[in-house]
């Protein structure tokens, strides 16, 4: 699933289509199988015209802005991306769902295999700030410079006390656009086994993973996120993500660590799979 950088990556590719305005939203034939699309397909012509102000990214959802106007939030979902293209007939879109044919191109194509997306229209701006997902978001892991106090705050939350760091650190609220790839991947760097009770972290433990979550998500940023089998990942202008080559136990179980070369293991956490090396990490 596409996590912060990934959603990031796909935020500042859409920047050619910022300050121009909307011909039309289109939904395809394919999006018609699915009544979340097909419910919203009217909605969808109060956009003709409009000009797209802003592209907006919190947590891993997209804000198209109009103003303070009608706004549109968007989840890549599973496996949703966007694409610009210049030619809405012949592009390299294997499963649209949906096209913003812009006055003039490029245009923008969500194209999604699994159809995990999802796209929700809102009155104006303000609603969309106070949407639960969206209001309820905490610190981004993005944001610079990220909010550490406010981080610690809230891993330090008293109910989460007895349950384990690796299924805390999925919880939006308590940072918000780490998924399971930079999960995994920030534990092993703080050398903090994902099974351990939240309750359990000291002080400087959970100071360290403030500090190595943002570095890890940055550096995702600047590799064009992560792409492989379960995450066929591409940013709008067509490129795939790199942070694969630098991945230490995402996906690597049964492989050497890079460190201390005992095995990555795997451990399935609020059903989501977390991969840790149990010699670094205690
Ligand atoms: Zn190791």
């Amino acid at each position: 699933m596409p996590e912060g950088p990934e959603v990031e990556c796909t935020k500042r590719g859409l920047k050619p289509i910022i300050g121009r305005k909307i011909k039309e939203i289109k939904l395809t034939t394919l999006s018609q199988k699915y009544q979340k699309y097909k419910a919203q397909k009217g909605l969808f012509k109060i956009f003709s015209g409009k000009e797209i102000t802003d592209i907006e990214r919190h947590g891993k959802f997209l804000v198209f802005r109009f103003d303070q106007e009608e706004a549109i939030l968007n989840h890549l979902g599973m496996s949703g991306k966007w694409l610009l293209t210049d030619n809405i007939k012949k592009n390299s879109a294997t499963h649209p769902k949906a096209i913003i044919v812009m006055n003039e191109p490029p245009h923008a194509i969500f194209d999604d295999v699994r159809n995990f997306g999802q796209f929700r229209l809102f009155n104006n701006y303000k609603e969309v700030t106070k949407y639960r997902p969206i209001k309820t978001l905490g610190p981004d892991g993005l944001a610079e410079p990220f909010a550490v106090k406010e981080f610690i705050a809230r891993v330090s939350k008293i109910n989460y006390s007895e349950k384990a760091i690796g299924e805390i650190l999925l919880n939006q609220a308590v940072v918000a656009g780490v998924g399971n790839i930079y999960k995994s991947e920030s534990l092993y760097r703080a050398k903090i086994h994902p099974e351990r009770k939240t309750g359990s972290l000291t002080a400087s433990e959970k100071k360290t993973l403030g500090k190595i979550i943002p570095e890890v998500l940055q550096k995702a940023v600047e590799s064009s996120g992560t792409t492989f089998e379960v995450q066929p990942f591409v940013t709008p202008e067509g490129e795939t993500g790199q942070a694969q080559e630098w991945l230490c136990v995402y996906a690597r179980e049964g492989e050497e660590c890079c460190s201390c070369k005992k095995k990555i293991e795997r451990v399935i956490q609020g059903g989501r799979s977390t991969f840790f090396c149990p010699e670094c990490q205690k």
